[in-house]
């Protein structure tokens, strides 16, 4: 495959993952990533990073058992290797808890994770309001760690990394054979996609090491994630709203949320506070854009789309990453001239 270029476009979990793979899966190819922002930067970098996964009723199970699966058993392998405090990545183990008990007990991707059982009566008596609960591990994936480390590993695989804003994908049909668009919430312009929306999330860091369990309201807003480094607490959900400021009446709000959950969090000094949008979709979009390729001085152009995963980035990344090489591949063999 001599001579073949590929770009990536964005630096965050799902770029970097995306390019990691087609490097290292395709060591004839030369791949170059560029992205407007990179860690500590990008939305990714907040991220709670707890691997989870919700039933999206508009994607096959199949197909999100597959990028679960795939994107938990990648940061198991690297959360029980010496790599694990470099890439930010650990075992973690708590409780979803519920104040209904859900139709769905045990979830799609409960025989993906690690030892999962619904708790007992003794376990729930601490949590009053909530009816229902399931215990297991899972893997929480700092991200201002795992991007630098995932960084390193591109580049030993041979890739070349460049900060710059792309204003439209026409523009890198001249330099490259296959582009990767992994641009998150840029792929409203760069996509011409306005399904995709902000989802604004606040969240705090506290230091709390006396707390080693997640607890997790099944709301999906109320949450305590312990990490390597402090642990985070939250959130919101605000559709449509792109306020990247802190605001004072969240932070109360998540205080309040998280104390009458873990009340001990009364005593913690907080660390940090942030806000970022997660890129919201109706589904994440994973796929070769066939009609629209990019057409420039007669030279045809395949675009292969990997964005869109909303709340769940982290636990998706490697899964849709995957996909995407196969995409990348698929192009390739199907121009022969470029083999
Ligand atoms: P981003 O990290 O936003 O990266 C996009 C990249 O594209 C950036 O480098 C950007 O500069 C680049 N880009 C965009 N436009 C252009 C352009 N025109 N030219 C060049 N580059 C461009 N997920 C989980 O799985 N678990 C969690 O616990 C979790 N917690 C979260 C908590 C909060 C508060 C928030 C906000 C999100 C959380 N998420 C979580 C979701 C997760 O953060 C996102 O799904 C994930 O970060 C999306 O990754 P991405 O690489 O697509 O986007």
């Amino acid at each position: 495959m001599g001579g073949v270029r590929v770009v990536v476009v964005g630096a965050g979990v799902v770029g970097f993952s995306t390019a990691v793979c087609i490097a290292e899966n395709l060591p004839h190819v030369s791949v170059t990533l560029l992205g407007e922002k990179f860690s500590p930067e990008t939305t990714s970098d907040g991220a709670a990073g707890i691997l989870f996964a919700h039933h999206n009723p508009d994607v096959p199970v199949e197909q999100q058992r597959r990028w679960f699966k795939s994107s938990f058993d990648h940061l198991r392998l690297i959360a029980q290797s010496e790599d694990a405090p470099e890439a930010g990545v650990m075992l973690s183990s708590g409780w979803q808890i519920f104040r209904d008990v859900p139709e769905d007990k045990t979830p799609y991707w409960s025989d993906l994770v690690l030892g999962f059982r619904i708790m007992t009566e003794r376990e729930m008596v601490r949590f009053p309001e909530h009816r229902f609960g399931q215990a297991f591990t899972t893997i929480k994936c700092e991200c201002s760690r795992y991007l630098p480390w995932l960084e390193k590993r591109f580049r030993r695989a041979g890739g070349q990394v460049e900060q710059r804003r792309v204003d439209n994908l026409q523009d890198l049909s001249g330099s490259f054979d296959v582009i990767v668009n992994c641009s998150g919430l840029g792929s409203r312009s760069l996509a011409a996609d306005v399904s995709v929306q902000p989802v604004r999330g606040q969240v705090l860091k506290m230091e709390a090491p006396w707390l080693q369990h997640f607890i997790w309201d099944g709301d999906g807003l109320t949450y305590i994630f312990p990490g390597i480094q402090g642990v985070t607490i939250g959130g919101t959900r605000q559709g449509g709203d792109w306020n990247l400021q802190v605001e004072e009446n969240d932070t109360r709000g998540i205080l309040k949320r998280c104390s009458s959950l873990e009340p001990s969090l009364t005593r913690a000094r907080i660390l940090s506070s942030w806000v970022g949008l997660r890129p919201d979709r109706r589904t994440p979009r994973v796929e070769v854009e066939r009609e629209v390729e990019v057409k420039k001085g007669g030279r045809s152009v395949t675009v292969v789309h990997n964005y869109g995963h909303g709340g769940i980035g982290v636990s998706l990344a490697w899964g849709t990453a995957m996909e995407a090489l196969g995409l990348v591949k698929k192009s390739l063999q199907g121009n022969k001239a470029k083999l």
